[in-house]
This record gives C-alpha cells, sequence and structure tokens, in this order.
C-alpha cells in the first residue's frame, strides 16, 4: 500500500459505515482471530442491524468500537475517519474551524472531535527511550505580549531527537539542571551522545553517563560537524508558525495535546496509511 492517501483513495477505501467499521474490527481484532469465548481460530461475520461481528464457531458478539473514541458518538464512523484522514494529511494541523467546515458538523462537535484525535496521538506515540546521537533542545512557547508578564506565561518545551530517528517532546516547569536531568535520564539510553547548545544547565550532563557536545550558540556557531541541534530547533519553526497560523490562542491545558499532535506528526511523517492505522487501532 501507498505511503500516502489521496482524498480519492479515502473515499474509495471507506465509501460508507459499513467499509469503516470493518476497518476497525481489522485493526483492532481482526476479521479472524482467535474467539475470546471459544478459544477457537474463527472467522467474524457482521450481524445486521447492529455493530458487531458474531464468531463463526460460537457465535460469540464483538463490539468493535467498544471503548474507543467512536463507542457513544453519534457523529458517523465516516466522518471520524476523515477527521483522522486531514489529521494525518495535513501537515500543520487542523483547527476546529476547518474541521466544521469540511465535516459539516458543529463548531463545538468539531472542537470534541479534534481533542479526542489529539489525545489519541499522544498515546499512539511510541514510548521508546532514546539511543545513538540525540539532539537536545529548549524552546518557549506563545505567552502574552505584555512583556512583564510575557515569560511568566510562556511555556517552556524540551524536545529531544534522535538523528534520523523520533523525536520525543514534553512541557517542561523551568529551566533547572534537575530538571534536564530528569527529562534526559528517562528519555535517553546511558552511553549515547548529546549534542545541546551551551545553555548553562545542559553543563551537568558532563558528568553523567553520556557523551556530551555542545555548539555554542552565544558566539554564533550553530554546528560544528555532527554537533548541533538543528533537527529540533526545525521542529520549533513548523510548531511555532502552525500554532501562529491555525491557533490563535492555545491556553496551558490544551497546550501539551498540540505539542503531542504534531510530535506524533513529525515522527509519522510520509507514512500516512501506517499513520491512519495506528491511529484507529490506538484506542
Ligand atoms: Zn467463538
Amino acid at each position: 500500500m501507498a505511503a500516502t492517501l489521496s482524498v480519492r483513495q479515502f473515499f474509495q477505501r471507506f465509501p460508507d459505515e459499513e467499509a469503516c467499521l470493518a476497518h476497525v474490527m481489522e485493526v483492532r481484532h481482526g476479521l479472524r482471530h482467535v474467539c475470546r469465548a471459544c478459544s477457537k481460530e474463527a472467522t467474524f461475520h457482521r450481524i445486521t442491524g447492529r455493530k458487531a461481528f458474531a464468531c463463526a464457531q460460537c457465535g460469540d458478539h464483538v463490539y468493535p468500537s467498544a471503548g474507543t473514541i467512536f463507542q457513544d458518538s453519534r457523529t458517523p464512523l465516516q466522518l471520524w475517519f476523515y477527521a483522522i484522514f486531514l489529521f494525518v494529511t495535513t501537515r500543520h494541523g487542523v483547527s476546529s474551524r476547518e474541521l466544521q467546515r469540511q465535516l459539516g458538523v458543529t463548531l463545538k462537535t468539531a472542537w470534541r472531535m479534534g481533542h479526542k484525535i489529539r489525545e489519541l496521538t499522544g498515546r499512539a506515540d511510541m514510548k521508546v527511550m532514546l539511543n545513538g546521537h540525540v539532539e537536545i533542545d529548549e524552546t518557549y512557547v506563545g505567552g502574552r505580549a505584555n512583556r512583564e508578564q510575557a515569560f511568566k506565561s510562556k511555556t517552556i518545551v524540551m524536545g529531544l531527537k534522535k538523528r534520523g530517528g523520533r523525536l520525543h517532546t514534553e512541557v517542561i516547569p523551568n529551566t533547572k539542571m534537575t530538571t534536564f536531568e530528569g527529562v534526559v535520564t528517562r528519555q535517553v539510553y546511558e552511553g549515547s551522545t548529546i549534542s545541546t547548545d551551551e545553555h548553562l544547565s545542559y553543563g551537568l550532563l558532563n558528568v553523567s553517563p553520556f557523551k556530551h557536545e555542545t555548539v555554542n550558540h552565544g558566539s554564533k556557531e550553530y554546528a560544528r560537524g555532527e554537533v548541533h541541534v538543528n533537527s529540533v530547533e526545525s521542529f520549533w519553526r513548523i510548531f511555532k508558525l502552525s500554532i501562529a497560523s491555525t491557533h490563535i490562542h492555545i491556553s496551558k491545558k490544551h497546550f501539551d495535546s498540540y505539542l503531542r499532535e504534531f510530535t506524533f506528526r513529525s515522527n509519522h511523517r510520509a507514512r500516512e496509511n501506517a499513520m491512519f492505522d495506528l491511529l484507529v487501532a490506538s484506542l
């Protein structure tokens, strides 16, 4: 299957509710799997009039949407799927207004759907530690224009990216040494090489079980061979631009979910089909 998904392919694959329900069944349980009731490997058939499948051996019913974000929703599955499609195929994120316009639902519904899907992106992303050569950088995002309040109202985000691999991001409460150290020891394997800028709090990494290299941004040094934090910085640029263009104001409460969404998209770029199924399956 192709890595990317066009609108045309989307509607060929998911022409109606039936096709969508079958897909949820397929990615979550499999149309043929070992039945939890009779323990036999069985084919599961659609039951007319219910959103369920039945075991060909014993007749046990499986509701593929049970426990998912679709479970109690009156919104058709195909609309949920299309919303997920927009999330995985849009580089710069999807605003509630955009969902409202494309899906023809109310703004309130669009907003709720967007948040449910963002929650999924957080859960779907792999929770695997980083190794090899890891770039680490932090940035300040958002906040008020007012100078006195600006610093306090900004959110500090830390980014760790394995070269050629996964990006991990998280909001941190402050830029103290212990905070940086906590994140690094949780997310990076000992013995990995780490690139950072010259920020004081990264000094601690010299005495830790990491091989630590720094570039001195203060002296306008941005890269010294392999030593740089350019990949994380380019993520910051996309993230900040997208926030500025699609989400006028993000409360601290919802910041995490936007950050997860963008991190997820960055990690799975150019693998839209895989990303789509991962979202449908991770519930
Ligand atoms: Zn059975």
